[in-house]
């Protein structure tokens, strides 16, 4: 007898009855015996429903009030999956973040946990129940409700797990794991049977949004096991393992990644004296504008050119950082693009094989793919290009890898 916490999303539950059939998957778990906590999140479109009704109230709305509304989504769930449960003879109760206490900081709209009680859950379990936890939110010390970033349910999930040291945290979604690529946009995208932690963080990071980045961190620190199903279908999923010998054997490039939400800013001839990477970037930081990669190049004319990458709701707010920034360094002029995108090839096997970044280069230059920005890790690499090559870009790069379903596994 197992316990599992099992996590499901917006399409899972997004009608009466998928709800329903989510209840009778639960009740499937049941009669084999196992414990089950489930994690919800709000009907899909319903949370963006409620983001915008705010904005339709007000541009920039208090983000406690944000967390008050949008955490709803997720308490409408709660409360129809035990209905359905009890409805076919399962004993079920729901709870709010704030009713189990998942005890968060008080960043509004941002949230990371803190801590989790487990005490009702576990009499809950104990007395024979499943227990239903509403995702995505949480509470402060001071008893605000907050909420843990789009797609925090999934580390409401691996939270919990971890709390309760469940045996595994499912996360039930629309596709049947994690994939080489986003399956929709490249067909021929296979499943992984496995990916490490490691590489799943920098999928999640570099634009795969099938997890949360703060779920997979979450697990990684905690050890919790971590596998990616779909509710829709049977099948082993993806499982999401600590890294051990067997990378030795490992294909050069597990995924690639993708993200259309950044956008791209330059300051123009500034002069290359020291200091000025902290005066573009400094004002920048301050008006909370998180950066991504940076490029700076030296000119003959000893100018240099200053490029690097917000999120593009950013953009606009970075534009008119840089305008005083420019006339404070005396720079030309600042110039900015918000349709690019990053696309990313991920992989642990990276680190025993020389050539990958060239082979990547070659794979965008046969299709004439313009690179603009490029960076680096030890298991990944980034490249910027313009926003309307990126499914090409993506389809060229998973051939170039040999990671089409036909194809075999290349070393
Ligand atoms: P949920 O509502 O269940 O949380 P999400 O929409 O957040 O589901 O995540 C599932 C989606 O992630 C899939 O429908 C798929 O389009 C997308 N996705 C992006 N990259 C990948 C990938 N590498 N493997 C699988 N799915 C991916
Ligand atoms: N309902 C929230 C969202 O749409 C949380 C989640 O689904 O994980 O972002
Ligand atoms: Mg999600």
């Amino acid at each position: 007898m197992a316990l599992y916490v099992q996590k499901y999303g917006g399409t899972s539950v997004g009608s009466v009855e998928r709800i329903q059939a989510v209840a009778e998957k639960v009740k499937g778990f049941r009669q084999q015996g196992h414990d089950v906590v489930v994690v919800v999140s709000a009907m899909s479109g319903e949370t963006n429903r409620l983001i915008a009704l705010a904005q339709d109230m007000q541009t920039q709305p208090d983000p406690r009030e944000m967390d008050a509304l949008v955490s709803t989504g997720e308490q409408v769930t709660i409360a129809l999956l035990c209905m359905a449960l009890k409805k076919i003879g399962v004993d079920a109760r729901s709870y709010t973040g704030a009713q189990v206490r998942v005890l968060t900081d008080k960043y509004h709209t941002k949230a990371r946990i803190q801590d989790i009680e487990t005490e009702r859950v576990r009499t809950d379990l104990d007395q024979g129940r499943v227990v239903v936890v509403a995702g995505f939110q949480g509470v402060d010390t001071d008893g605000n409700i907050t909420t843990l970033g789009r797609g925090g349910s999934d580390t409401t999930g691996v939270a919990l797990a971890a709390a309760l040291k469940a045996d595994e945290c499912q996360i039930y979604t629309d596709v049947d794991g994690v994939y080489t690529t986003d399956p929709r946009v490249v067909e021929g995208a296979r499943r992984l049977e496995k990916i490490t932690f490691e590489e799943m963080l920098e999928m999640a990071s570099l634009g795969s949004k099938v997890l949360q980045i703060r779920a997979v961190e979450f697990a990684g620190k905690y050890k919790v096991p971590l596998r990616v199903l779909s509710s829709f279908k049977d099948g082993p999923g993806t499982l999401i393992t600590i890294e051990d010998d067997e990378a030795v054997e490992k294909p050069v490039i597990s995924g690639i990644a993708f993200n259309r939400d950044e956008a791209k800013l330059t300051v123009m001839g500034v002069p290359d004296i020291p200091g000025v990477a902290s005066r573009i970037l400094g004002p920048i930081s301050r008006a909370n504008i998180e950066v991504d990669m940076i490029v700076q190049n030296i000119a003959a004319d000893h100018t240099t050119d200053f490029t690097f990458t917000v999120h593009r709701n950013d953009y606009d707010k970075a534009q008119g950082v840089l305008q005083q920034v420019v006339k404070e360094l005396g720079a030309r002029e600042s110039v900015g693009n918000n349709k690019i995108a990053k696309v990313s090839i991920v992989g642990v096997g990276m680190r025993s094989h020389a050539g990958v970044a060239s082979k990547m280069f070659d794979a965008l230059a046969a299709e004439n793919i313009n690179i603009q920005m490029i960076s680096t890790s030890e298991i990944k690499v980034s490249v910027v290009i313009a926003e309307k090559y990126l499914e090409l870009a993506v389809r060229a790069l998973h051939s170039a890898f040999d990671l089409d379903a036909s194809d075999t596994v290349s070393e």
